[in-house]
């Protein structure tokens, strides 16, 4: 998923000095567009990106930059508080998945270190080459499996799923075998919200002796997840997908799992993952692991909301439908096709109306294509280049969606009326 180019959007023009900071101008009118008073004017649809870190776990994390600021690793009692806050992170994790032992939790850097840390280790099985995965995964399972395929001769099955985002079954069954070193299937798609039946994937790959490994990292914190109770072997998860900060993520590693660590170094993680902690991460982490377990019920009313979204949607916008499994989806997801309209442009425009979503577009050859998802759904070609998500978080009000579903018929309309994408346009 990706939206406007911000990167090119706050290029420095003429530099400003703020005190001792010099900040570009463009940049300095969009901080101020987030000030306090500003912020009612915003209506933000792309939690599935990221979330606001909460409140409460910014709290949480404040004493442990300059106060309990120690090394963990150290006897003395900084030492010993940063270890304590660490193991109380890693217990909130624990409850939060469902965890039989709180050392089955290993932070990480984020979520992509943990997928690469999952299926690394996994792969090292000698005698068994092949992995199974799916044509949607985040790019943080696909590449590494592309460059191991590549570079070590592993051979990738990567299965396919139907018009509704839904994993070809029969497939997957084919692609099984006794050569089946590891299998990787997400717990929920992270453009449509589809959810995949990890549990019952599970159970077949252990009947041929392979590993499972989730990336949960849109699922997690959404939905209730019990890997006790399930043969997954291996999960992924991201802090600021849930409310809490970046750049912390954690690998849920099942007890009797043999694993090689990816980072070396010192004995942190029991090994298993060297460097020094980020403290303060690990404890926001921790805390908004606690805070997504307390508000779990309040992912029925997100799922209220973005129903409504989506019915007001269908009914004021022609042409338009939604992608993913609508029975079996994260709550606060919505993917929709805008056909003969162009993402980009819409993005843009709602930019412009002081409202954030993403596109189902990703940037290829310099010009946005279709991700590999929308592809993979085979969505036809006059409305691939109109998908956007909107992605909705405990925190999204009815007047966000009030304030969307006001401008969105006429961004769509004047996006169909310029776009390459229109039907007449694509026959022309
Ligand atoms: N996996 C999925 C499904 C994601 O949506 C993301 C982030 O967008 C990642 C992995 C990567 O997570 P992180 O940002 O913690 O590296």
């Amino acid at each position: 998923m990706s939206g406007l180019c911000r990167v090119c959007d706050i290029l420095p023009d003429k530099p400003a000095k703020i005190g001792r900071l010099a900040l570009a101008p463009k940049l300095l009118s969009i901080l101020r567009r987030f000030s306090p008073e500003a912020a009612t004017h915003w209506a933000y649809f792309d939690n599935a990106a990221t979330t606001r870190t909460d409140p409460e776990v910014v709290q949480a994390m404040l004493p442990f930059f300059s106060q309990s600021f120690g090394n963990p690793s150290s006897t003395h009692d900084f030492g010993t508080a940063a270890a304590a806050a660490i193991t109380a992170a890693r217990r909130q994790v624990q409850a939060l998945i469902g965890a039989e032992h709180e050392h089955e939790i290993v932070f990480t850097a984020s979520a992509t270190e943990a997928n690469n840390a999952a299926l690394l280790q996994a792969l090292r099985r000698e005698e068994r080459g092949e992995v199974i995965t799916t044509a949607v995964e985040h790019p943080a399972v696909l590449a590494v499996l592309a460059d191991q395929e590549k570079h070590h001769g592993i051979v990738v099955h990567r299965i396919g799923v139907d018009r509704w985002g839904r994993l070809d079954r029969a497939a997957f069954r084919r692609a099984l075998s006794r050569r089946t070193a590891l299998v990787s299937v997400m717990a929920a798609n992270n453009e449509t919200g589809t959810l995949f039946p990890v549990a019952e994937l599970a159970d077949m790959a252990h009947d041929v002796g392979a590993l499972f490994h989730t990336d949960a990292v849109q699922a997690a914190g959404k939905i209730a997840l019990d890997v006790k109770a399930s043969r997954i072997d291996l999960l992924s998860l991201s802090g600021h997908k849930f409310h809490g900060p970046k750049g912390i993520g954690a690998l849920y590693i099942r007890k009797s799992t043999k694993f090689r660590a990816l980072i070396r170094g010192g004995r942190q993680e029991r090994a298993r993952r060297a460097g020094t902690e980020n403290v303060p991460a690990i404890v926001g982490l921790g805390k908004a692991a606690e805070l997504a377990v307390a508000r779990l019920g309040e992912n029925q009313l997100v799922e209220a909301l973005r129903d409504r979204l989506e019915r007001t949607l269908l009914a004021t916008v022609d042409g338009a439908f939604v992608l993913g499994d609508v029975e079996c989806r994260l709550p606060g997801t919505l993917a929709v096709a805008f056909d003969g309209a162009d993402a980009e442009e819409i993005l843009f425009r709602l930019n412009r109306a002081g409202i954030a979503a993403s596109s189902g577009s990703a940037c290829a050859a310099g010009a946005m294509e279709p991700s590999h998802v929308v592809r993979a759904m085979k969505v036809p070609y006059t409305a691939a280049h109109g998908v956007l998500r909107f992605s909705l978080s405990r925190e999204t009000t009815a007047s966000e969606v009030g304030q969307l579903i006001g401008v969105l018929p006429e961004i769509v309309a004047a996006s169909r009326a310029a776009s390459l994408f229109a039907p007449q346009a694509a026959a022309e």
